[in-house]
């Protein structure tokens, strides 16, 4: 490569130009950050009630939380299970799942969009609105 500047051959690394000192790459100037606010929510899942009968039965519910103000619920879904789901952990977990996406189809409906963060347990999705 050549010095933009005064055109002395450089090695292809060169930041600066080693004649006139004249920096290689043009400084990229980030744009300024975005100030918009976004409201956070956090999808947990509770247990709402353990009846134990003959079948079994367990009432859970996913509940998505406004961050800040933990008493703010966005949506929740409540699912129950019965002996047999509980039984047989591939049920247990299509039952799982297929309420969670009930509850994020919900969330999207209400403007909420998934936020980047890889979440730490499979249920604690985030998400965020502006
Ligand atoms: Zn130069």
């Amino acid at each position: 490569m050549f010095c933009i500047k005064c055109g002395t051959q450089l090695p292809e690394e060169a930041n600066f130009c080693m004649k006139c000192g004249h920096p290689q790459t043009p400084v990229v100037t980030q744009p300024p950050a975005e100030e918009t606010q976004w409201e956070h929510c956090k999808i947990d899942c509770i247990q709402v009630k353990e009846k134990w009968s003959l079948f079994g039965k367990e009432i859970l519910q996913f509940v998505a939380r406004k961050e800040g103000c933990p008493d703010h619920i966005a949506a929740s879904k409540t699912f129950q299970l019965s002996g047999f789901e509980i039984g047989c952990p591939s049920e247990k977990s299509k039952l799982h799942r297929t309420t969670l996406q009930e509850l994020v189809d919900q969330l999207k409906k209400d403007s909420w969009e998934p936020s980047e963060t890889r979440p730490s347990v499979w249920y604690r999705l985030q998400f965020r609105r502006r």
